[in-house]
């Protein structure tokens, strides 16, 4: 079984409009062509013509059973309301999980504004992710998205769930010492590339990964991530099954951390019949970012 922590259904070919139906058809293209059997759709911090809002996004996936919803939050812009309509999706069971954007979004993670999104996250018992690391965009401002920070949120906050997006890359040492102190916190390595792996670059990836769990221990806090369309599923695909973990450890990273994280019926998903991979599917160019 394979579950994908991490995709969007925002559009990253911002010269050219492109609907969120197409973006999820190629979703859910991708998939069927990659035999995943579940993705979490991660909303953005911001709504533009080509970063649909959550209530689109759950409206679009709320029937579908291979497809759940995290719930974007802007830390500069969120209202009560806006917890509000979160909140209700949460009763729903159509979000799983929350995301803020740090280092996108000027804050830090300790801020003491997020509090009232940990205890939203807290009652609901669903995680919330955390973007880290590097950011896409040059206006992006580093020393928010450290992953360091998230140590105070995981220390304050003993039973909230949290997940580190993109094992905090380059910050990947930081990243293992604070899932590793923490038994609350995961970490997914999900967006390490833009569209495919190159050679050298999986095989320093590679290492760093190993390093991880090496240092960290059994990886029952790593979690199977790609950031679709920004990376490409083939080459995700390719680089965990060049990994060298025993197949114990191969499926808590594909899916058996997932499932309990998120709370996915994994049994229900096995008796889900699969979608033939359509011709051509999973040969797009892939995403920039
Ligand atoms: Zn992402």
């Amino acid at each position: 079984m394979i579950i994908d922590v991490h995709t969007h259904l925002n559009n990253y070919h911002e010269d050219k409009v492109r609907s969120i139906d197409d973006c999820l058809e190629a979703l859910e293209q991708s998939m069927a062509a990659n035999g995943v059997d579940y993705a979490l759709v991660l909303t953005s911090y911001k709504v533009t013509p080509n970063r649909p809002p959550t209530s689109d996004v759950v409206a679009r996936v709320r029937d579908h059973k291979r497809l759940g919803v995290v719930a974007g939050i802007s830390f500069m812009n969120f209202k009560e309301r806006d917890l509000r309509e979160v909140a209700d999706f949460l009763k729903d069971g159509h979000v799983k999980g929350l995301k803020l954007y740090p280092g996108y979004e000027p804050f830090y993670p300790h801020d003491k504004r997020c509090q009232v999104i940990y205890d939203l996250a807290m009652e609901f018992d669903v995680p919330v992710m955390f973007h880290t690391g590097d950011t896409y965009a040059p206006t992006g401002k580093l020393r928010f998205s450290h992953p360091l920070h998230i140590d105070d949120v995981a220390v304050d906050n003993p039973n909230l769930k949290i997940v580190i997006c993109h094992i905090g890359n380059p910050w990947i040492r930081d990243c293992m010492e604070v899932v590793y102190k923490n038994k609350n916190v995961f970490a997914d390595f999900s967006g390490l590339v833009l569209g495919d792996f190159t050679d050298r670059f999986e095989k320093f990836m590679l290492d760093q990964v190993r390093e991880m769990i090496m240092y960290a221990g059994e990886p029952r806090y790593l979690l199977y991530g790609t950031d679709w369309p920004i990376s490409s599923m083939e080459s995700y695909l390719r680089f965990v099954r060049t990994l060298e973990i025993t197949d114990a450890e191969r499926e808590m990273i594909m899916w058996r951390n997932a499932a309990d994280l998120f709370r996915i019926d994994t049994a229900a998903l096995a008796k889900l019949s699969r979608p033939a991979p359509s011709a051509g599917a999973g040969k797009r160019a892939p995403a920039k970012a």
